[in-house]
Protein backbone atom coordinates (compact mmCIF):
# COMPACT_ATOMS: atom_id res chain seq x y z
CA UNK A 1 0.00 0.00 0.00
CA UNK A 2 1.08 3.34 -0.95
CA UNK A 3 0.93 6.36 1.95
CA UNK A 4 -2.28 7.73 0.55
CA UNK A 5 -4.12 4.04 1.45
CA UNK A 6 -2.21 4.09 4.84
CA UNK A 7 -3.14 7.34 5.67
CA UNK A 8 -6.93 6.77 4.44
CA UNK A 9 -6.72 3.70 6.16
CA UNK A 10 -5.13 5.38 9.92
CA UNK A 11 -7.85 7.87 9.60
CA UNK A 12 -10.47 5.25 9.15
CA UNK A 13 -9.49 3.08 12.28
CA UNK A 14 -12.17 3.21 14.51
CA UNK A 15 -12.92 5.34 16.35
CA UNK A 16 -12.72 7.83 13.23
CA UNK A 17 -10.65 10.67 13.25
CA UNK A 18 -7.33 11.45 15.23
CA UNK A 19 -8.74 13.19 18.69
CA UNK A 20 -11.47 12.70 21.08
CA UNK A 21 -12.01 14.19 24.91
CA UNK A 22 -10.85 12.89 28.11
CA UNK A 23 -12.12 13.93 31.73
CA UNK A 24 -9.41 14.88 33.66
CA UNK A 25 -11.66 14.60 36.96
CA UNK A 26 -12.97 11.38 39.06
CA UNK A 27 -16.55 10.64 37.63
CA UNK A 28 -17.13 7.90 39.78
CA UNK A 29 -20.00 8.85 42.14
CA UNK A 30 -23.17 10.77 42.30
CA UNK A 31 -21.27 12.88 44.32
CA UNK A 32 -18.43 13.64 41.52
CA UNK A 33 -21.00 14.26 39.12
CA UNK A 34 -22.69 16.67 41.37
CA UNK A 35 -19.26 18.55 41.67
CA UNK A 36 -18.57 18.32 38.00
CA UNK A 37 -22.40 19.67 37.15
CA UNK A 38 -24.69 21.01 38.84
CA UNK A 39 -25.58 21.67 41.81
CA UNK A 40 -22.42 21.98 42.85
CA UNK A 41 -20.86 23.59 39.41
CA UNK A 42 -22.39 26.83 39.88
CA UNK A 43 -20.17 27.93 43.10
CA UNK A 44 -17.34 28.06 40.04
CA UNK A 45 -19.72 30.05 37.77
CA UNK A 46 -20.50 32.62 40.54
CA UNK A 47 -16.47 33.07 41.46
CA UNK A 48 -15.72 33.76 37.38
CA UNK A 49 -18.67 36.18 37.14
CA UNK A 50 -17.09 37.67 39.95
CA UNK A 51 -13.76 37.86 39.25
CA UNK A 52 -13.10 36.49 35.20
CA UNK A 53 -9.38 35.56 35.52
CA UNK A 54 -10.38 32.80 38.01
CA UNK A 55 -11.73 31.48 34.50
CA UNK A 56 -7.93 29.97 34.27
CA UNK A 57 -7.82 28.63 37.50
CA UNK A 58 -11.82 26.68 37.08
CA UNK A 59 -11.64 25.64 33.94
CA UNK A 60 -9.34 24.10 30.70
CA UNK A 61 -9.36 27.48 29.43
CA UNK A 62 -5.72 28.20 29.85
CA UNK A 63 -4.68 24.80 28.04
CA UNK A 64 -6.87 25.16 25.02
CA UNK A 65 -6.53 26.28 21.69
CA UNK A 66 -8.25 26.73 18.89
CA UNK A 67 -7.15 26.07 15.60
CA UNK A 68 -9.39 27.61 13.31
CA UNK A 69 -9.61 27.47 9.47
CA UNK A 70 -12.22 27.81 6.75
CA UNK A 71 -10.20 25.62 3.88
CA UNK A 72 -9.02 28.51 2.05
CA UNK A 73 -5.49 27.23 1.39
CA UNK A 74 -5.00 24.10 2.86
CA UNK A 75 -1.44 22.82 2.50
CA UNK A 76 -1.06 22.51 -0.92
CA UNK A 77 -4.68 21.60 -1.93
CA UNK A 78 -6.04 24.91 -1.90
CA UNK A 79 -9.31 26.19 -1.76
CA UNK A 80 -10.85 22.81 -0.80
CA UNK A 81 -13.33 24.15 2.31
CA UNK A 82 -14.56 23.91 5.37
CA UNK A 83 -15.25 20.40 5.77
CA UNK A 84 -12.27 19.13 3.51
CA UNK A 85 -9.57 20.78 5.63
CA UNK A 86 -10.96 18.62 8.79
CA UNK A 87 -8.14 15.88 8.68
CA UNK A 88 -5.78 18.98 8.11
CA UNK A 89 -7.02 20.53 11.58
CA UNK A 90 -6.90 17.59 13.74
CA UNK A 91 -3.77 16.81 12.42
CA UNK A 92 -3.04 20.29 14.03
CA UNK A 93 -3.85 19.70 17.02
CA UNK A 94 -2.15 16.05 17.18
CA UNK A 95 1.03 18.03 17.28
CA UNK A 96 0.06 20.37 19.50
CA UNK A 97 -0.89 17.82 22.11
CA UNK A 98 2.45 15.47 20.92
CA UNK A 99 4.89 18.47 21.06
CA UNK A 100 3.96 20.74 24.04
CA UNK A 101 0.88 18.74 25.71
CA UNK A 102 -1.81 21.46 24.64
CA UNK A 103 -5.20 20.59 24.21
CA UNK A 104 -7.22 21.42 20.57
CA UNK A 105 -10.62 22.28 19.82
CA UNK A 106 -10.70 22.46 15.77
CA UNK A 107 -13.01 24.78 14.19
CA UNK A 108 -13.50 24.60 10.69
CA UNK A 109 -15.97 27.83 9.83
CA UNK A 110 -17.65 27.70 6.28
CA UNK A 111 -17.26 31.23 6.19
CA UNK A 112 -15.12 32.93 3.63
CA UNK A 113 -15.45 36.71 4.05
CA UNK A 114 -13.66 38.93 6.64
CA UNK A 115 -16.10 40.17 8.36
CA UNK A 116 -18.38 37.24 9.57
CA UNK A 117 -15.18 35.25 9.84
CA UNK A 118 -13.86 37.43 12.37
CA UNK A 119 -17.52 37.94 14.10
CA UNK A 120 -17.15 33.93 14.92
CA UNK A 121 -14.10 33.65 15.80
CA UNK A 122 -14.36 36.69 18.14
CA UNK A 123 -17.38 35.16 19.59
CA UNK A 124 -15.61 31.98 20.36
CA UNK A 125 -12.82 34.05 22.70
CA UNK A 126 -14.49 32.93 26.02
CA UNK A 127 -13.40 29.63 25.35
CA UNK A 128 -10.12 29.52 24.76
CA UNK A 129 -6.19 30.68 25.70
CA UNK A 130 -5.60 30.99 22.24
CA UNK A 131 -6.44 30.75 19.01
CA UNK A 132 -4.31 29.78 15.92
CA UNK A 133 -5.89 30.70 12.71
CA UNK A 134 -4.97 28.01 9.95
CA UNK A 135 -4.56 27.89 6.13
CA UNK A 136 -6.91 30.81 5.41
CA UNK A 137 -5.69 32.18 2.05
CA UNK A 138 -3.83 35.44 1.21
CA UNK A 139 -4.33 38.51 1.47
CA UNK A 140 -7.45 37.77 3.58
CA UNK A 141 -5.38 35.99 6.18
CA UNK A 142 -3.64 39.41 6.76
CA UNK A 143 -6.85 41.39 7.83
CA UNK A 144 -8.12 38.10 9.79
CA UNK A 145 -5.12 38.03 11.82
CA UNK A 146 -4.68 42.10 12.22
CA UNK A 147 -8.35 42.89 13.88
CA UNK A 148 -8.94 39.68 15.58
CA UNK A 149 -5.21 40.71 17.22
CA UNK A 150 -6.97 43.56 17.90
CA UNK A 151 -10.27 42.52 19.67
CA UNK A 152 -9.03 39.29 21.28
CA UNK A 153 -8.04 39.58 24.46
CA UNK A 154 -5.94 35.86 24.09
CA UNK A 155 -3.04 35.14 22.02
CA UNK A 156 -4.63 34.85 17.92
CA UNK A 157 -1.69 33.66 15.61
CA UNK A 158 -1.55 32.85 12.22
CA UNK A 159 1.05 30.06 11.91
CA UNK A 160 1.24 30.09 8.10
CA UNK A 161 2.67 33.25 8.01
CA UNK A 162 4.72 33.70 11.32
CA UNK A 163 5.73 29.99 11.62
CA UNK A 164 8.00 30.10 8.65
CA UNK A 165 9.11 33.67 9.52
CA UNK A 166 10.41 32.76 12.85
CA UNK A 167 12.28 29.47 12.27
CA UNK A 168 13.55 30.81 9.29
CA UNK A 169 14.69 33.49 10.69
CA UNK A 170 16.16 31.58 13.43
CA UNK A 171 18.19 30.13 10.36
CA UNK A 172 18.24 33.34 9.36
CA UNK A 173 20.53 34.50 12.50
CA UNK A 174 23.29 31.40 12.41
CA UNK A 175 23.54 31.68 8.61
CA UNK A 176 24.34 35.41 8.89
CA UNK A 177 26.72 34.18 11.95
CA UNK A 178 28.49 31.44 10.03
CA UNK A 179 29.27 33.37 6.30
CA UNK A 180 30.54 36.60 8.65
CA UNK A 181 27.47 38.70 6.53
CA UNK A 182 25.23 41.24 9.00
CA UNK A 183 22.07 41.30 9.06
CA UNK A 184 21.65 44.89 8.17
CA UNK A 185 23.56 45.00 4.98
CA UNK A 186 21.84 41.78 3.11
CA UNK A 187 20.54 42.16 0.25
CA UNK A 188 17.71 39.59 0.21
CA UNK A 189 15.67 38.27 -2.28
CA UNK A 190 12.45 36.84 -1.67
CA UNK A 191 10.21 34.92 -4.25
CA UNK A 192 6.50 35.11 -3.26
CA UNK A 193 4.73 37.52 -1.81
CA UNK A 194 2.06 35.90 -0.21
CA UNK A 195 0.93 34.82 3.68
CA UNK A 196 4.19 33.17 4.47
CA UNK A 197 6.48 35.76 2.52
CA UNK A 198 5.06 39.00 3.63
CA UNK A 199 4.68 37.96 7.33
CA UNK A 200 8.86 36.45 7.03
CA UNK A 201 10.07 39.23 5.36
CA UNK A 202 8.24 42.07 8.12
CA UNK A 203 9.91 39.33 10.58
CA UNK A 204 13.69 39.80 9.26
CA UNK A 205 12.98 43.55 9.49
CA UNK A 206 12.18 43.25 12.87
CA UNK A 207 15.28 40.95 13.26
CA UNK A 208 17.36 43.96 11.82
CA UNK A 209 17.17 43.91 7.97
CA UNK A 210 16.77 46.74 5.77
CA UNK A 211 13.25 46.62 4.46
CA UNK A 212 14.75 48.74 1.37
CA UNK A 213 17.58 45.41 0.75
CA UNK A 214 14.37 43.14 0.50
CA UNK A 215 13.12 42.64 -3.33
CA UNK A 216 10.05 40.85 -2.99
CA UNK A 217 8.89 39.30 -6.87
CA UNK A 218 5.73 37.42 -7.39
CA UNK A 219 4.00 35.20 -10.25
CA UNK A 220 4.73 38.38 -12.84
CA UNK A 221 8.44 39.17 -11.17
CA UNK A 222 9.74 42.07 -9.18
CA UNK A 223 6.98 43.71 -7.41
CA UNK A 224 7.65 47.23 -8.45
CA UNK A 225 6.51 51.54 -7.28
CA UNK A 226 5.26 51.34 -10.75
CA UNK A 227 3.20 48.19 -10.35
CA UNK A 228 2.00 49.22 -7.22
CA UNK A 229 1.22 53.20 -8.83
CA UNK A 230 -0.82 51.00 -11.75
CA UNK A 231 -3.14 49.23 -8.80
CA UNK A 232 -1.58 45.92 -9.84
CA UNK A 233 -0.40 44.50 -6.01
CA UNK A 234 -2.55 44.53 -2.68
CA UNK A 235 -1.26 46.51 0.06
CA UNK A 236 0.51 44.05 1.81
CA UNK A 237 2.84 43.49 -1.60
CA UNK A 238 3.23 47.40 -1.99
CA UNK A 239 5.28 47.74 1.50
CA UNK A 240 7.63 46.04 0.37
CA UNK A 241 7.72 47.53 -3.43
CA UNK A 242 11.22 48.48 -5.30
CA UNK A 243 12.27 51.77 -7.09
CA UNK A 244 13.31 49.88 -9.87
CA UNK A 245 11.85 49.59 -13.44
CA UNK A 246 11.03 46.06 -13.39
CA UNK A 247 12.50 42.65 -13.72
CA UNK A 248 12.05 38.95 -13.22
CA UNK A 249 13.42 36.30 -10.23
CA UNK A 250 16.84 36.29 -12.52
CA UNK A 251 17.32 39.93 -11.97
CA UNK A 252 16.64 40.10 -8.62
CA UNK A 253 18.97 37.46 -7.64
CA UNK A 254 21.86 38.85 -9.43
CA UNK A 255 24.27 39.86 -6.45
CA UNK A 256 21.55 38.97 -3.67
CA UNK A 257 23.11 37.47 -0.46
CA UNK A 258 19.82 35.68 0.60
CA UNK A 259 16.94 34.03 -1.30
CA UNK A 260 14.00 33.31 0.29
CA UNK A 261 11.69 31.00 -1.76
CA UNK A 262 8.16 30.60 -0.43
CA UNK A 263 6.57 30.22 -4.22
CA UNK A 264 6.90 27.26 -6.11
CA UNK A 265 9.24 24.35 -6.52
CA UNK A 266 11.57 24.61 -9.54
CA UNK A 267 12.12 28.09 -10.47
CA UNK A 268 15.38 28.70 -9.71
CA UNK A 269 18.45 27.38 -12.02
CA UNK A 270 21.69 26.94 -10.89
CA UNK A 271 23.00 29.95 -13.19
CA UNK A 272 20.41 32.20 -10.92
CA UNK A 273 22.56 30.68 -8.05
CA UNK A 274 25.72 31.74 -9.33
CA UNK A 275 24.89 35.26 -9.62
CA UNK A 276 24.69 35.55 -6.35
CA UNK A 277 27.38 37.37 -4.29
CA UNK A 278 29.79 35.48 -2.53
CA UNK A 279 28.62 32.35 0.31
CA UNK A 280 24.68 33.02 -0.82
CA UNK A 281 22.64 31.27 1.93
CA UNK A 282 19.20 29.92 0.16
CA UNK A 283 16.37 29.25 1.86
CA UNK A 284 14.32 27.49 -0.95
CA UNK A 285 11.02 26.33 1.14
CA UNK A 286 8.60 25.92 -1.44
CA UNK A 287 6.68 22.66 -0.83
CA UNK A 288 6.79 19.75 -1.24
CA UNK A 289 9.56 20.75 -3.96
CA UNK A 290 11.75 23.77 -3.23
CA UNK A 291 12.05 26.68 -5.95
CA UNK A 292 15.93 24.90 -6.01
CA UNK A 293 17.20 21.34 -4.97
CA UNK A 294 19.59 21.07 -2.11
CA UNK A 295 21.93 19.19 -4.70
CA UNK A 296 21.51 21.88 -7.49
CA UNK A 297 21.68 24.48 -5.57
CA UNK A 298 24.89 23.17 -3.36
CA UNK A 299 26.69 21.59 -6.29
CA UNK A 300 26.11 25.72 -8.25
CA UNK A 301 29.42 26.77 -6.83
CA UNK A 302 32.63 26.21 -5.08
CA UNK A 303 32.40 28.43 -2.06
CA UNK A 304 29.79 27.85 0.85
CA UNK A 305 26.21 28.11 -0.09
CA UNK A 306 24.53 27.46 3.43
CA UNK A 307 20.91 26.04 2.42
CA UNK A 308 17.73 24.82 3.75
CA UNK A 309 14.49 23.90 2.67
CA UNK A 310 11.14 22.45 3.88
CA UNK A 311 11.81 18.77 3.18
CA UNK A 312 12.87 16.49 5.70
CA UNK A 313 15.66 14.12 3.66
CA UNK A 314 18.00 17.33 3.67
CA UNK A 315 19.59 19.09 6.05
CA UNK A 316 17.82 22.38 7.67
CA UNK A 317 14.71 21.63 7.75
CA UNK A 318 12.36 24.33 8.11
CA UNK A 319 9.19 22.92 9.82
CA UNK A 320 6.43 25.08 11.48
CA UNK A 321 6.78 22.42 14.36
CA UNK A 322 9.80 23.52 16.18
CA UNK A 323 7.48 27.45 16.82
CA UNK A 324 4.06 27.11 17.20
CA UNK A 325 3.71 24.62 20.21
CA UNK A 326 6.70 26.18 22.44
CA UNK A 327 5.24 29.41 21.27
CA UNK A 328 1.74 28.72 22.70
CA UNK A 329 3.24 26.87 25.39
CA UNK A 330 5.06 29.83 26.87
CA UNK A 331 2.21 32.10 26.19
CA UNK A 332 -0.29 29.84 27.52
CA UNK A 333 1.47 29.67 30.79
CA UNK A 334 1.79 33.08 31.35
CA UNK A 335 -1.89 33.76 30.33
CA UNK A 336 -0.82 36.39 27.62
CA UNK A 337 -3.06 38.53 25.94
CA UNK A 338 -1.02 38.33 22.87
CA UNK A 339 1.93 36.54 20.93
CA UNK A 340 3.81 40.34 19.95
CA UNK A 341 6.81 40.98 18.10
CA UNK A 342 8.83 40.86 21.17
CA UNK A 343 7.79 36.66 21.91
CA UNK A 344 8.39 35.70 18.24
CA UNK A 345 12.13 37.28 18.49
CA UNK A 346 12.04 35.48 21.53
CA UNK A 347 11.43 32.18 20.00
CA UNK A 348 13.69 32.53 16.89
CA UNK A 349 16.58 33.71 19.19
CA UNK A 350 15.96 30.62 21.39
CA UNK A 351 16.34 28.13 18.16
CA UNK A 352 19.02 29.61 16.86
CA UNK A 353 20.97 29.22 20.06
CA UNK A 354 19.71 25.61 20.89
CA UNK A 355 21.16 25.18 17.50
CA UNK A 356 24.52 25.93 18.77
CA UNK A 357 24.23 23.89 21.79
CA UNK A 358 25.90 19.95 20.96
CA UNK A 359 23.28 17.48 20.36
CA UNK A 360 22.35 14.59 22.40
CA UNK A 361 23.20 11.66 21.67
CA UNK A 362 19.33 10.49 21.16
CA UNK A 363 18.89 12.88 18.69
CA UNK A 364 21.63 12.10 16.27
CA UNK A 365 20.45 8.73 16.35
CA UNK A 366 16.76 9.70 15.60
CA UNK A 367 18.12 11.06 12.07
CA UNK A 368 19.93 8.13 10.50
CA UNK A 369 23.52 8.94 13.12
CA UNK A 370 24.41 12.16 10.57
CA UNK A 371 26.98 14.31 12.59
CA UNK A 372 24.70 17.26 14.21
CA UNK A 373 27.05 20.13 14.82
CA UNK A 374 26.57 23.77 14.26
CA UNK A 375 27.63 24.50 10.75
CA UNK A 376 25.94 25.07 7.32
CA UNK A 377 24.57 21.89 7.06
CA UNK A 378 22.54 22.45 10.76
CA UNK A 379 21.60 25.93 11.54
CA UNK A 380 18.44 24.71 13.24
CA UNK A 381 17.44 22.21 15.52
CA UNK A 382 16.22 19.30 14.25
CA UNK A 383 11.98 18.72 14.77
CA UNK A 384 12.29 16.14 17.05
CA UNK A 385 14.88 17.21 19.75
CA UNK A 386 13.23 16.75 22.46
CA UNK A 387 15.17 20.23 23.81
CA UNK A 388 13.41 22.62 22.08
CA UNK A 389 10.38 22.42 24.67
CA UNK A 390 12.17 23.68 27.61
CA UNK A 391 14.55 25.68 25.56
CA UNK A 392 12.15 27.86 23.87
CA UNK A 393 8.96 28.10 25.81
CA UNK A 394 10.61 29.56 29.02
CA UNK A 395 11.72 32.33 26.66
CA UNK A 396 8.30 33.05 25.07
CA UNK A 397 7.43 33.31 28.67
CA UNK A 398 10.22 35.37 29.93
CA UNK A 399 9.84 37.60 26.72
CA UNK A 400 5.69 38.01 27.57
CA UNK A 401 6.38 38.90 31.14
CA UNK A 402 8.76 41.57 30.22
CA UNK A 403 6.91 43.31 27.18
CA UNK A 404 4.02 43.38 29.43
CA UNK A 405 1.50 40.89 27.76
CA UNK A 406 1.72 38.12 30.93
CA UNK A 407 -1.61 37.90 32.87
CA UNK A 408 0.72 36.51 35.64
CA UNK A 409 4.31 36.39 36.19
CA UNK A 410 6.01 32.48 37.20
CA UNK A 411 9.84 31.59 38.49
CA UNK A 412 11.54 30.73 35.21
CA UNK A 413 13.55 28.57 36.75
CA UNK A 414 11.56 26.19 38.22
CA UNK A 415 9.19 26.64 34.82
CA UNK A 416 12.09 25.33 32.92
CA UNK A 417 12.86 22.45 35.41
CA UNK A 418 9.10 21.77 35.47
CA UNK A 419 9.33 21.20 31.47
CA UNK A 420 12.37 19.55 31.54
CA UNK A 421 11.17 16.96 33.31
P1 LIG B 1 0.47 31.81 -0.93
O1 LIG B 1 -0.08 32.76 0.07
O2 LIG B 1 -0.45 31.16 -1.90
O3 LIG B 1 1.62 32.56 -1.75
C1 LIG B 1 2.26 32.00 -2.84
C2 LIG B 1 3.07 33.09 -3.52
O4 LIG B 1 3.91 32.50 -4.52
C3 LIG B 1 2.20 34.13 -4.24
O5 LIG B 1 2.65 35.41 -3.91
C4 LIG B 1 2.43 33.82 -5.71
O6 LIG B 1 2.37 34.93 -6.55
C5 LIG B 1 3.84 33.32 -5.65
N1 LIG B 1 4.22 32.60 -6.87
C6 LIG B 1 3.53 31.65 -7.54
N2 LIG B 1 4.22 31.27 -8.62
C7 LIG B 1 5.35 31.97 -8.63
C8 LIG B 1 6.47 32.05 -9.50
N3 LIG B 1 6.55 31.28 -10.58
N4 LIG B 1 7.48 32.91 -9.19
C9 LIG B 1 7.42 33.69 -8.10
N5 LIG B 1 6.38 33.67 -7.24
C10 LIG B 1 5.36 32.83 -7.51
O7 LIG B 1 1.22 30.61 -0.24
P2 LIG B 1 2.06 30.52 1.13
O8 LIG B 1 1.20 29.97 2.19
O9 LIG B 1 2.77 31.80 1.37
O10 LIG B 1 3.11 29.37 0.74
C11 LIG B 1 4.00 29.53 -0.35
C12 LIG B 1 4.90 28.32 -0.48
O11 LIG B 1 5.73 28.21 0.66
C13 LIG B 1 4.18 26.97 -0.58
O12 LIG B 1 4.91 26.13 -1.44
C14 LIG B 1 4.25 26.43 0.82
O13 LIG B 1 4.22 25.03 0.84
C15 LIG B 1 5.60 26.94 1.25
N6 LIG B 1 5.70 27.07 2.70
C16 LIG B 1 6.66 26.35 3.31
C17 LIG B 1 6.83 26.42 4.67
C18 LIG B 1 7.92 25.66 5.35
O14 LIG B 1 8.02 25.69 6.53
N7 LIG B 1 8.79 24.99 4.65
C19 LIG B 1 5.97 27.22 5.43
C20 LIG B 1 4.98 27.99 4.77
C21 LIG B 1 4.86 27.89 3.40
P3 LIG B 1 1.02 35.78 -6.81
O15 LIG B 1 0.86 36.60 -5.56
O16 LIG B 1 1.35 36.59 -8.02
O17 LIG B 1 -0.07 34.77 -7.02
MG1 LIG C 1 -0.78 25.51 7.54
Amino acid sequence: MGLDDDAREYHRQEPPGKIEIETTKPTNTQRDLSLAYSPGVAAPCRDIAADPESVFEYTAKGNLVAVVSNGSAVLGLGDIGAAASKPVMEGKGVLFKRFADIDVFDIELDIDAVDPFCEAVKAMGPTFGGVNLEDIKAPECFKIEERLREEMDVPVFHDDQHGTAIISGAALMNAVDISDKDLSELDIVFSGAGASAIATARFYVSLGARKENITMCDSSGIITESRVENGEVNEYKSQFASPVEGGDLADAMEGADVFVGLSVGGIVSQEMVRSMAADPIIFAMANPDPEITYEDAKDARDDTVIMATGRSDYPNMVNNVLGFPFLFRGALDVRATEINEEMKAAAAEALADLARKDVPDAVVKAYGDEPLQFGPDYVIPKPLDPRVLFEVAPRVAEAAMESGSARTEIDLAKYRERLEA
